[in-house]
């Protein structure tokens, strides 16, 4: 639908981005035209098709042009951006996506030097630090030999290998007492073991003789003579726990599987030297306005403008000023509670994203579009307000802000919608509206209908408060020597602005102190392109065993993972061509045309579908085509739980690798439908899901309680907190200012809490029935 702008106020409207034909994903050739510096919020339920249109086609389009401009050269050590499946697409510019992924996991990077304020500061420590000196701006790095603590390496941390984890004291070197994969029995490593003569491989480490075990574990690398009976020759022996460290300790981090194998087998502990401040002790002498450099760096950034307004003169003023705007950005995006020093390896999500909208708030270019996916998570409704107003800024420097977004607030504060629909995956991909935010209500879709419907709603019945799980003096990051008693068999909802202390409440001291939590979290399922929702739920066994019954031949020969695989690609579906001098290229497998497998398997037909047919289908419509025959229901039990959590739209076959952080929360928790007596964690559960699809989501939560299982969710949704037997609301603020419990109890009692920032926004959603959020309003 192309939008209709002859009356109302077209001239400010001369200027869009046209997409013509886009049939990226699940997109139906749609046509749409987007207003050029405006914020624009692209709505519609999941997998309606808001990321294809936003992500896969507009941004990866417009990055794929900017690279285009670069030389062959150039562009082969940049990311490779195919061309989306669209027909045109034209008024693009330079775009800038601000996604949740989490900032670089490299030991080195802090809020402070991500956001340049550190640099800052050392400059001003440079210039105007007691006692007087002409200080090099290095002597305040920790990244460099000058100022770095040398003992940790400007790490803060002493990270040493764990010789319990890599010795089994009970074991002798040759039965494998060395457990480290490195030295694994047979390897290399192992041999040298064996043959270096200088320690008994064959008593259990634990009864060497101290000499002994300092050779096994300690030695400096050297070589050693060594002879047997028929000749000599050299071997290299060195101490087991300096291989390790030689080998993994400056390991960058680039591979899950060796962070997690780092993180086994070493211990890392505050450096003793530095007390984890990264410096050495020359430059934590220096002061400004009475305080160190990492004293500055521990402080909550929004105690530093008092600070840094004392510091006078002309050689400070142009720097505190700098320091002062990139402070400021952090404040406003809501992320004033964190300090300079804090790691960014330890941000969630949410505060990932809202750092690097800070650092864009410095950015002095203009005519940029802007993609940016759910700003609110991890939000809470406080401050969605400031959040939009950001938005707004970005809008107003003269870009165009394109946000993938739930959230009421920030859709009535939009200047134009597009909502995506009408339904999910196959049922979606279509325009259902596009135009200006107070007209929107007046349609029929599913955005529009659930804001009209809000108000109708009436909390459900509460159950009472029975068995509970004691927390007694939690100490961990912000928390106040808090002690509260955890509602058990209930669904209890943990509430509190971001950075109030939720997370280190819950999925810090209670999962470590409960023991046996399920935490069902947003970390991807599966980067593999061989697992999918069939593989993942279980439900492709009974699937294959169908096909095979029905024909006569090995269930193997339907799965693409073994006999039924297209010998071409063996069941990838695509190939990697080698380029002479560009990278590897990905295509669709050409004998297969991706479809993964062997062609004689695809004669096999059920129900007039073949299996490559079949995992093709969306969830829901595999389940209503095989109804008829799973008579034992032996496949509805496993795909059941998936249409329960709102993820029929998913397509049998889609690659895991492709779902998102809230689709990977969900299967996982589909998965746990049928279980007993569990305890649950969820952090905020709610992300990318859109109005209507919480209700559903809201339901599981009942139908786990109801099972006997326990659910804590830390959720800012209203639409979850509502229908919570018990809220716990943590604050009153962020950081210092949190990690007390403001108020518990039903979510009716929590409402009447004058302190409760959460029982303010909540009394609106009980009591009084909710206003539209979406207002009439010309456009700017
Ligand atoms: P939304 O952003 O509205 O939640 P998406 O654009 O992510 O929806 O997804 C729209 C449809 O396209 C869904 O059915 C989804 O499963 C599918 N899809 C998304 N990404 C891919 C991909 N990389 N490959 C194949 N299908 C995809
Ligand atoms: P919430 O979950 O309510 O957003 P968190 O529990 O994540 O709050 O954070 C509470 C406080 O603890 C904040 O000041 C935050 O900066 C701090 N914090 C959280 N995680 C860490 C960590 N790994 N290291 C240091 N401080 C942390
Ligand atoms: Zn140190
Ligand atoms: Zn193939």
């Amino acid at each position: 639908m192309g939008p209709d702008f002859a009356d109302e106020g077209g001239a400010e409207l001369s200027d869009f981005i046209r997409v013509r034909g886009a049939r990226q994903n699940n997109l139906k050739n749609i046509d749409v035209d987007i207003p050029k510096n405006k914020l624009v919020v692209l709505s519609g339920v999941s997998g309606s098709g808001k990321s294809s249109l936003a992500f896969d086609t507009v941004f990866s389009e417009a990055q794929r042009q900017l690279l285009e401009t670069f030389s062959a050269f150039a562009r082969r050590t940049l990311p490779k951006y195919e061309r989306p499946d669209v027909d045109s697409l034209e008024g693009l510019s330079t775009a800038i996506v601000i996604d949740q992924k989490r900032l670089g996991q490299t030991s080195r990077s802090t809020v402070g030097t991500y956001t340049e304020a550190w640099t800052l500061l050392r400059l001003l420590f440079a210039r105007c630090g007691k006692p007087q000196g002409a200080y090099p701006a290095t002597f305040f790095s920790f990244n460099h030999p000058a100022g770095m603590c040398h003992p940790c390496k400007g790490l803060g941390r002493q990270v040493e290998v764990d010789v319990d984890r890599v010795i089994d004291w009970n074991k002798t070197v040759r039965e494998g007492g060395v457990r480290h994969p490195d030295f694994k029995v047979g390897g290399a490593y192992y041999k040298r073991l064996l043959t270096a003569g200088l320690y008994d491989v064959d008593v259990p480490i634990g009864e060497l003789s101290k000499r002994e075990l300092d050779e096994l574990l300690h030695a400096e690398k050297r070589r050693l003579e060594n002879h047997d009976a028929t000749r000599y020759f050299n071997i290299t022996t060195e101490g087991v726990v300096r291989t390790i460290e030689r080998r993994w300790l400056n390991r960058e981090d680039t591979d899950n599987e060796w962070a997690g194998l780092r993180k086994e087998f070493f211990t890392a502990a505050p450096c003793s030297q530095c007390e984890g401040t990264r410096l050495n002790a020359r430059a934590r002498t220096v002061t400004v306005a009475g305080k160190t450099i990492t004293d500055m760096a521990a402080l909550e950034v929004r105690a530093l403008p008092p600070l840094l307004q004392q510091v006078g003169g002309p050689l400070a003023a142009p720097v505190v000023h700098r320091i002062l705007e990139r402070v400021g950005a952090l404040v406003r995006v809501g992320a004033g509670y964190l300090s300079l020093s804090r790691a960014t390896a330890t941000l969630s999500g949410g505060e990932s994203q809202r750092l690097k909208m800070a650092r864009q708030l410095g950015c002095e270019l203009e005519g940029l579009i802007y993609v940016l996916d759910e700003p609110t998570i991890g939000l809470h409704p406080h401050d969605v307000g400031m959040l939009l107003d950001m938005l707004k800024g970005m809008r107003d420097k003269g870009n165009t802000v394109l946000v993938v977004e739930h959230d009421p607030a920030v859709l009535s504060g939009a200047d134009w919608v597009i909502d995506l629909g009408p339904g999910a995956g196959e049922a979606g991909g279509e325009i259902v509206f596009s135009g200006f935010v107070d007209k929107l209500v007046e349609t029929t879709g599913v955005t529009a209908s659930w804001l009209q419907d809000r108000e109708g709603k009436i909390p459900p019945q509460r159950r009472a408060v029975d068995k509970t799980f004691p927390i007694v003096n939690a100490q961990l990051n912000n928390l106040c020597d808090l002690s509260v008693e955890i509602p058990l068999e209930r669904l209890v909802c943990v509430t509190g602005v971001a950075g109030s202390g939720k997370s280190s409440l819950i999925t810090g001291e209670f999962v470590k102190r409960h023991g046996s939590c399920t935490v069902v979290d947003q970390s991807p399922v599966s980067r593999s392109r061989r697992s999918n929702p069939a593989t993942f739920s279980g439900a492709f066994t009974p699937i294959r065993e169908l096909f095979a019954k029905v024909h006569g031949v090995k269930p193997g020969h339907f799965s693409f993972n073994s006999g039924g695989a297209c010998p071409e690609c063996k069941g990838m579906g695509i190939k990697e061509v080698e380029m002479r001098f560009l990278d590897a290229v990905r295509i669709v497998c050409p004998e297969c045309k991706g479809r993964r497998y062997d062609s004689t398997v695809l004669q096999h037909l059920t129900k007039g579908k073949s299996i490559a047919d079949l995992v093709e289908m969306s969830i829901t419509d595999a389940c209503s085509l095989l109804e008829s025959v799973d008579s034992k229901g032996a496949i509805s039990r496993f795909l059941q739980p998936l249409l329960d959590v709102g993820l029929g739209y998913l397509r049998l076959g889609q690659p895991l690798s492709t779902v998102s952080g809230g689709e990977a929360q969900r299967l996982k928790l589909a998965r746990e439908l049928a279980k007993r007596g569990q305890t649950y964690v969820l952090d905020e559960p709610t992300t990318g899901l859109h109005m209507a699809d919480i209700d559903n989501l809201v339901g599981v939560f009942h139908r786990l309680v109801d099972a006997g299982n326990s659910v804590i969710v830390i959720e800012h949704n209203l639409d979850v907190i509502r229908e919570a037997d018990w809220v716990i609301d943590l604050g009153p603020g962020a950081g210092q200012d949190g990690g007390r419990v403001v108020v518990q109890g039903t979510p009716e009692a929590v409402s009447e809490c004058s302190e409760s920032i959460t029982g303010r926004y909540l009394r609106d959603v009980l009591q009084v029935p909710l206003v539209p959020p979406v207002l009439p309003r010309r456009p700017c």
